[in-house]
């Protein structure tokens, strides 16, 4: 280690976690003392919050200047909030945590010594998330295996957002230029030597899930589109094996119709055919739609975030 203090940065994403601002600063503070040779900021984006989050955090910074607030300038999304949160960090490592003491802060210090010892990625892998729906353990569970199957980058199971990172894994993840971030794709993509912790996964400090259903499954479509291209190709294979079972039908059919004759009725089949091959084409016009759709929004280069205003960390204004 060099003779300068080493500096940490943990980046936390808050949107609407009022509840959570005290708990989390009293939870994580205490673990920070403990790391007496680190020196901490805490990086921490309101992602446009309509509850008392925003002063809540302006009072953490006024009684601990470490806690730096990042203020957005309206709700952009987890993905975004963290973008902002790493982009400020001025840390020689960066670990993003959760608001809602779901990531236990007490891995923070294990994460620095593998870091010491030399890892430029420390993962947090969740060994039990019974705390979580079963609905959404099974889904967590089918959308990791069906992504690695699709795309040639594997994403580590039971591995969110929570980790550390070198800084020069940092800067490598600040160097991808994409606007639509799905971080846990970001993340793996840009590689490192990597070292895994488990923990276990707890329930919600206070308040609730920021993410329903449907924004979950869109994060999941934007994490498959976003790393790879086989659900736009896959449908020349599909076509070229209907085409053939097409062609093996038909030289059936007309076989028979010259051997034993016309043969009318046919209602339920032509009917089943058209919708099926109708709604498999709609299908995968829907699919490219979502890249092209996809295409259409990052063509713009629109900024991934705006920031209204960053408290502490001589940057006021
Ligand atoms: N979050 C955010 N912007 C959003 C949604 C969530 O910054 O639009 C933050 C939220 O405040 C929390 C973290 O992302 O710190 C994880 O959200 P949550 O706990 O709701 O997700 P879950 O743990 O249920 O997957
Ligand atoms: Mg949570």
């Amino acid at each position: 280690m060099s003779d300068l203090r080493k500096i940490v940065s943990i980046v936390v994403p808050f949107f609407n976690e009022g509840s959570n601002v005290e708990l989390f600063a009293q939870g994580l503070v205490p673990i920070l003392a403990e790391l007496t040779d680190i020196s901490f900021e805490i990086v921490c984006v309101d992602d446009g919050s309509t509850d008392d989050t925003l002063a809540r955090l302006v009072a953490l910074n006024k009684k601990d200047p470490r806690f730096r607030i990042i203020e957005l300038s309206r709700n952009f999304g987890k993905e975004a909030a963290l973008t902002a949160g790493i982009d400020h960090a001025r840390g020689d490592a960066v670990i993003p945590i959760d608001a809602d003491l779901q990531d236990p802060p007490e891995l923070i210090a294990p994460m620095i010594a593998a870091w010491r010892a030399g890892a430029e990625v420390v993962l947090a892998r969740r060994v039990d998330r019974s705390v979580d729906p079963p609905m959404k353990q099974h889904s967590a569970a089918w959308f990791y295996r069906i992504y690695n199957r699709l795309s040639h980058l594997k994403l580590p199971e039971n591995v969110g957002d929570f980790r550390l990172m070198d800084r020069v894994v940092v800067e490598a993840l600040k160097s991808l230029t994409e606007q639509q971030r799905f971080m846990k794709g970001l993340f793996a993509w840009v590689g490192f030597r990597t070292v895994t912790l488990d923990y276990q996964r707890r329930q919600r400090a206070s308040g609730t899930t920021k993410f329903s259903g449907w924004k979950l499954w869109n994060l999941a479509v934007e994490g498959v589109t976003s790393f790879s291209t086989v659900p736009l190709k896959v449908w020349t294979y599909i076509g070229l094996a209907g085409a053939l079972a097409t062609a093996a039908y038909a030289i059936f059919i007309v076989a028979r119709t010259l051997i034993i004759g016309v043969d009318v009725p046919g209602y339920a089949s032509l009917l089943v055919a058209i919708l099926f091959i109708g709604s498999l084409q709609l299908v995968s016009i829907g699919v490219l739609g979502e890249y092209i759709g996809r295409i259409y929004m990052e063509s713009k280069r629109r900024p991934t975030y705006i920031v209204r205003r960053r408290h502490g960390g001589n940057d006021e204004g």
